[in-house]
């Protein structure tokens, strides 16, 4: 039967044809207390926050996303996501500036590179609402917008001379509040690098302002294939006709489109909502690929949930919940030691050459090793080896910091 999906309305007194222009989003964005107060009533707490917001997080939010908000309901998942609160002031257990550690792999102002194969090219720090537990607050809203010409150029270089770097991932910031002739300029200069596969397009533009995604714009990037669309909706109440409708357009022009959730305290930390929004995204044809533990970026230690809150909420889906709809729960290594997945643990016992595990629905079983002198190499090896090996011996992260990249 599938699922179906509700219009979003429009706020009161705006004509439909407005509603439906992302400009006219854009344009007409909550920034300011009184924008607030003009469409939620708020709490204290939340009233308080707007104060000090500068010293942490702008905010910004498109007025169909507020939309989606509770306006009474200070508990309200989606309201949690765009509000900012007074504890975003206070100090708490872990907050970081950088917790990813992105400045020490940042060889060039736009670019980070973190992994040998691949990196993010930072096109702008702009985005159209800002999620109060973003992790790159030491970058996105910073009123730097676009990236300048020559730090564009020294972008374009950098990626150049990097024969191992196989990917690209756009980000910032929102890469879709760039026009689509700027962004299809990016695109097409990357294309233009022989080495680049795959280019990646990061962006919270279906969630919080679906009528961005427009046919021309996926014509647009279906030109540029492969791209994929990595997009983040955290909650199944995010999803809606219209984010649905963009969601399916970008596939059905051939761009694959991948979700990276983020598991928030009091917002999506249980099993019920995880695959409420998981099998949802599947059936619009997104791939549920990341299920990430926040990070402890500045402000946001009343957003993050536990390490334990996340292995129960993945070992209580596993088995039950197809592996297609299934996230991988990971973590960035705080101070950007990468990625590592979380899973549940399902071993045990372990003797040389046997693993005994129980699984999900509580069946025991061994899994016994071949013997390992019968274990041999594909005797192809050989033909992948240069370019493994490419990547394997690859420069990146401090190594290539600007000061010591002898390459340059
Ligand atoms: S859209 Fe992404 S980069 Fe922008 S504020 Fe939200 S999480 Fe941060």
């Amino acid at each position: 039967m599938g699922f179906e999906f509700k219009s979003v309305e429009p706020m009161p007194g705006v004509a439909p044809s407005s509603w439906l222009s992302s400009h006219w989003q854009f344009k007409n964005a909550l920034k300011t207390l009184s924008s607030f107060e003009s469409f939620f009533t708020l709490q204290a707490a939340e009233r308080e926050a707007f104060a000090g917001l500068n010293k942490v997080f702008q905010v910004r939010v498109t007025p169909y996303y507020a939309a989606l908000a509770s306006r009474e309901d200070s508990h309200d998942p989606i309201r949690k996501i765009l509000m900012p609160r007074v504890e975003e002031l206070h100090s708490g257990l872990q907050q970081m500036q950088d917790p990813l550690g992105e400045n020490a792999h940042r060889p060039e102002a736009r670019i980070i590179h973190r992994y040998p194969d691949r990196c993010l090219f930072l096109v702008t720090d702009f985005c159209s609402v800002y999620c109060r537990y973003c992790t790159r607050k030491h970058f996105t809203g910073k009123n730097q917008s676009f990236v300048n010409n020559s730090d564009y150029k020294s972008a374009l270089k950098y990626i150049g001379q990097n024969p191992a770097i196989k990917e690209v991932i756009l980000s910032g910031g929102d890469p879709l509040t760039l026009s689509d002739e700027k962004l299809e300029q990016v695109l097409f200069d990357l294309r233009n690098i022989k080495h680049i596969e795959i280019i990646r397009v990061g962006s919270r533009m279906p969630v919080v302002a679906p009528m961005r995604v427009t046919q021309e714009l996926a014509k647009m990037l279906r030109k540029y294939k492969p791209v994929f669309f990595m997009t983040h909706f955290n909650h199944p109440k995010e999803i809606t006709k219209e984010s649905a409708e963009s969601v399916e357009m970008l596939v059905d022009h051939g761009v694959p489109v991948m979700n990276q959730m983020v598991l928030l305290n009091g917002i999506n930390n249980h099993e019920a909502i995880v695959q409420a929004l998981s099998r949802r995204l599947l059936y619009l044809r997104a791939k549920p690929y990341y299920m990430f533990q926040c990070d402890p970026s500045m402000g946001t230690d009343h957003l993050r949930t536990s390490v334990e809150d996340s292995l129960k909420i993945q070992k209580n889906l596993w088995g039950r919940l197809s592996g297609l709809a299934m996230p991988t729960l990971s973590l960035d290594i705080p101070g950007g030691g990468g990625k590592v997945s979380l899973s549940p643990e399902f071993l045990l016992n372990q003797t040389s050459g046997e693993r005994t595990f129980k699984g999900w629905d509580g069946v025991i079983n061994s899994y016994k090793d071949p013997e390992a002198e019968k274990i041999v190499k594909p005797s192809d090896t050989e033909d992948y080896m240069q370019e493994w090996l490419q990547i394997k011996n690859a420069r990146y992260g401090k190594d290539v910091l600007k000061n010591n990249f002898e390459a340059k």
